[in-house]
């Protein structure tokens, strides 16, 4: 698999996402998000994922603004919260997003959690804004089998994505097989256990063998198993440390281990 920064995966309505994105869940907003972001494009990530809830999309787009990159080489999330959740309040809640940050159009948005009762209006809204060109492709996150389901039913537009927690402590086998299925592309968050399993001695055994980290080790399995994936740092040597993946494979029986250590980690929750 030769791979790079530069490399995407063509989603089902044909639009390229990157296949390493940079997560900016839990950075601070203001300079230090602005900062993250500006040093991640400058490394070379060409994707980046926000939320409304993260409270950093304006400093996101100020990093956008800043670099030296153009805009449509840079590839970027943003999600519609739970409150903000049903047909009218979806499509105000994205002209908010897209107001922070500053963008003429977003290139990925995601419901960012299932809402009860909400999933087949919500969903609509999103076909609004894809039919709108306001964005280049939609999806969800954090939708089980159940969920995707009741929208597949609801609508003729399939999600791009599903964003999920995934990791080899949470090896959601299923969900990736049913999304590879129905070719809907999954997305890894917390793709390196939030650091809670980074000291886990299968890993740190891989690492010594491959000359990596446990984090790196962990960004390649989640490529090596077709996922998108978005580690998130605060700290500029690991968000370097977290692309470095491409002079790396793991090899079969290595990737045997790694895939029989789910435990249903669901990191997302332990804060
Ligand atoms: P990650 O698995 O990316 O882990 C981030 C944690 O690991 C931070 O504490 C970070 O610390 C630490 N870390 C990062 N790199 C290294 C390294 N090389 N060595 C050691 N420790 C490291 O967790 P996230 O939950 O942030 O997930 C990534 C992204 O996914 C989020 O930022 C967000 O964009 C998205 N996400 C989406 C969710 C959803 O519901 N859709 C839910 C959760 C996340 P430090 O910052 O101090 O370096």
């Amino acid at each position: 698999m030769t791979l790079s920064l530069n490399s995407t995966v063509r989603l089902n309505n044909g639009i390229q996402i990157p296949r390493i994105g940079f997560g900016v869940y839990q950075i601070p907003a203001g300079k230090v998000t602005t900062n993250a972001v500006k040093y991640a494009l400058k490394v070379g990530y060409k994707h980046i994922d926000t939320a409304k809830i993260y409270g950093n999309e304006s400093d996101v787009g100020k990093a956008i603004e800043e670099s030296d990159q153009r805009r449509e080489d840079i590839f970027v999330t943003t999600k519609v919260w739970n409150s903000d959740q049903g047909y009218d309040s979806t499509l105000k809640a994205f002209e908010g997003s897209l107001k922070r940050l500053g963008l003429s159009y977003v290139d990925l948005y995601l419901i960012h959690w299932p809402v009860e009762k909400k999933i087949t209006e919500t969903w609509k809204a999103m076909t609004q804004l894809l039919k709108n060109d306001k964005v280049r492709a939609i999806g969800v996150s954090n939708y089980s089998v159940n969920e995707l389901n009741e929208t597949l039913q609801s609508s003729d537009i399939t999600p791009a994505i599903n964003q999920v927690g995934f990791h080899p402590f949470l090896y959601q086998k299923e969900l990736l097989e049913f999304c590879k299925n129905k070719s809907i592309q999954l997305e890894a968050y917390s793709p390196l256990t939030r650091g809670k399993r980074l000291k886990h001695p299968n890993l740190l055994e891989m690492a010594r063998k491959y000359n990596k980290t446990p984090a790196q080790i962990l960004v390649r399995w989640s490529l090596q198993h077709d996922l998108v994936v978005i580690p998130k740092s605060s700290h500029e040597e690991r968000i370097l440390e977290n692309s470095q993946v491409f002079d790396l494979n793991i090899d079969q029986s290595d990737t045997s281990v790694l895939d029989s250590l789910n435990e249903n980690l669901r990191t997302v929750f332990l804060d």
